[in-house]
């Protein structure tokens, strides 16, 4: 199933009124890799907000345009159909109306599925964060009940004494070998 977005004629000479772009109905699995590997550079090192957001936005357009498209009506100079390869997509589709009228069908078409992970993710986040909250001690006279409660966790597990024990005769000078 294809879903087509009507544009303005994007062939070389503009030989039409308008062209049509057909977008995928749902967002392809590599659009999905393609915006996960994207987010995580950012969301690993993020920046502030609005630069946040439009980062994402600029990586929802790219996946978009380098994804989303299955076929048009576009022709080249001949008249001769014109491949919708990711190339020929960059090329008739620069930064414009057309590209804007793809864009933005399929940012309602995929933007939901594409920030489903993520939006898990933070649903994640935020309930650990919040059955991790400690409690406020509530004692009036200050002292808190968690000094006799038994620690749930196991503690630190103590090192291996090293097996060989090495001599401290030599004061930590290195031994040196002479080529002789
Ligand atoms: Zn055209």
């Amino acid at each position: 199933m294809t879903v087509p977005v009507e544009v303005p004629c994007i062939c070389e000479g503009t030989p039409h009124a308008t062209d049509t772009v057909f977008l995928h109905e749902k967002a392809p699995a590599a659009m999905g890799i393609a915006f996960q590997a994207g987010m995580r550079d950012w969301l690993v090192s993020p920046t502030n907000l609005a630069t946040a957001q439009m980062e994402a936005e600029a990586l929802i357009a790219g996946v978009i345009l380098r994804f989303g498209v299955v076929e048009w009506t576009v022709v080249d100079k001949d008249g001769e159909p014109l491949h919708a390869s990711p190339v020929n997509i960059a090329d008739r589709l620069p930064a414009g109306e057309a590209a804007q009228r793809v864009i933005s069908r399929g940012d309602e078409l995929y933007s939901t599925e594409l920030m489903r992970p993520f939006v898990e993710q933070q649903r994640r986040a935020m309930a650990s964060r919040a059955s991790r909250r400690p409690k406020k001690p509530s004692s009036p006279n200050g002292q808190t009940e968690a000094s006799t409660s038994v620690s749930p966790s196991p503690g630190p597990t103590p090192l291996r004494p090293s097996k060989r024990s090495s001599p401290t005769s030599s004061a930590g000078k290195p031994s040196v070998v002479r080529a002789s």
